[in-house]
């Protein structure tokens, strides 16, 4: 992993004064997602409606795409062409789920180049019991496309 100064204030960045900051950008990632998963629960709706049963018809919302943003970012590291974003995606009142997303700089925004996500057996500690965690390699992440072509 490349190693990043946290970023200081956006104006000693000098060029970068004008650019979307890695959480706007994240942010509108997600509001564009939901906004597709609106889209696509219309068809959803109708879909239930043939396939579904009572009493499973009336649950029909639970199997609908997540229409609201949940996603909240916890930490942001930049550096001039890179950023590294930590985000919380809430499943219940009291879990979630991290994610860390790489961003590169593109033009006055960014592009999203990895998706890692928070290691499962050791919890993101990077530890199981007194020994590093071997799933992770101590990492805390894994990156659920690195074998894949
Ligand atoms: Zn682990």
């Amino acid at each position: 992993m490349q190693s990043l100064r946290p970023v200081r204030r956006v104006a000693e960045l000098g060029s970068l004064d004008c650019m979307t900051t890695p959480q706007q950008f994240l942010e509108s990632f997600w509001q564009a997602k939901v906004d597709a998963h609106a889209e696509a629960n219309v068809r959803l709706e109708a879909v239930h409606a043939k396939y579904f049963g009572e009493p499973l018809l009336r649950h029909a919302r639970d199997f609908m795409m997540r229409d609201r943003v949940l996603s909240v970012v916890e930490d942001v590291q930049q550096s001039r062409d890179t950023a590294i974003v930590v985000a919380r995606e809430p499943l219940s009142a009291d879990s979630g789920m991290h994610y860390r997303y790489h961003l590169s700089a593109v033009g006055e925004s960014w592009k999203i180049t990895r998706i890692d996500r928070e290691c499962l057996h050791c919890r993101g500690t990077g530890r199981l019991g007194r020994a590093v965690c071997q799933f992770c390699d101590g990492d805390r992440w894994i990156n659920p496309r690195k074998n894949a072509v």
